[in-house]
């Protein structure tokens, strides 16, 4: 039996280069590189381990974004996924959380078949770690999130993942159909070849647009049917200089740092 696994994928900004326009407190994303968010790679990278294992295992990674997120399908097929498909479409734009997994839960439910859903845990643009876990809602099947550790029995059904808490771990054990989010610890991501990237290039990326899909863009995807808005962004203001206690002793030191919490009345 062929594994049938999608990932989804989403071209995020390198937030290392991102600024904040002091005016109109959007994000400028004019002139900045676009990547394969990091926690994706990871999630891919749990997908091709596995078609490594059983060659006719087949990945279809799936993204909701402007056309350019063309290039980061191309490179998630350069490392070896099979297809990419594109969800684009103005009436797309301008979705929250809810809305995008509206229109991600309707290029799966189009695909049809799957054994695993692959998501990373969280986007560093949107930062929210919706997206995934509310995927598995919608199309009603189980999810780990927070996945750290993967390991499929041999019939393909059963799978055990270790869950990172905050303090600690949790061991679950859970079937296909199934999505699992993926954090960085759970693997090293492989890097594109250059027969890869050769191979990628040649072969189409569908675009799925809102009518495709059959949602409806008013009720489900796009900036009106999402419950939540962008109302500010801002860039934090910088913290002041922190003050270096120096003392002989620590008891020295602990009493300094006594004197100055109580004169700013923090104690
Ligand atoms: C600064 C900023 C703040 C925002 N705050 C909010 C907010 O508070 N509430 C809100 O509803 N929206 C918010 N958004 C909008 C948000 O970018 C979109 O909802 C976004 O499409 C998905 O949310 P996320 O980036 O938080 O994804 P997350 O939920 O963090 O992503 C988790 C995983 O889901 C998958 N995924 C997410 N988006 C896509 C995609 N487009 N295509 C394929 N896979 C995907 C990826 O595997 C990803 O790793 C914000 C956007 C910005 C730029």
């Amino acid at each position: 039996m062929a594994l049938k696994i999608i990932v989804c994928a989403k071209q995020v900004p390198d937030t290392n280069e991102i600024k904040i326009d002091p005016v109109k407190n959007t994000l400028i994303r004019e002139g900045v590189p676009s990547i394969l968010n990091h926690d994706d790679a990871n999630a891919l990278e749990e997908a091709l381990k596995i078609k490594d294992m059983y060659p006719d295992t087949h990945i279809t990674v799936i993204t909701m974004g402007p056309p350019q997120a063309k290039d980061m399908l191309i490179e998630c097929m350069a490392m070896g996924a099979d297809e990419g498909i594109l969800a684009s479409d103005r009436a797309l734009g301008g979705s929250d959380t809810w809305a995008t997994s509206n229109a991600l839960s309707a290029v799966i439910e189009k695909i049809g078949e799957y054994d695993i859903i692959f998501a990373g845990r969280q986007a560093i643009d949107g930062d929210t770690a919706q997206v995934g876990p509310q995927i598995a809602e919608k199309l009603g099947i189980p999810q780990v999130t927070y996945v750290t550790e993967f390991e499929m029995d041999k019939n393909m059904k059963d799978i055990t993942v270790k869950r990172a808490l905050e303090d600690g771990y949790e061991v679950i054990k859970i079937q296909t159909p199934c999505m699992l989010t993926a954090i960085k610890e759970l693997n090293n991501p492989r890097y594109m070849t250059v027969g890869g990237i050769f191979e990628a290039c040649k072969k189409e990326i569908p675009t799925w647009g809102a009518k495709d899909l059959g949602v409806d863009p008013v009720k489900e995807v796009g900036l009106d049917a999402s419950p939540t808005n962008v109302f500010r962004s801002f860039t934090p203001a910088p913290k002041g200089k922190g003050i270096m206690i120096e003392a002989d002793s620590n008891q020295e030191a602990a009493q300094k740092l006594l004197i100055n919490l109580k004169a700013k009345h923090v104690i």
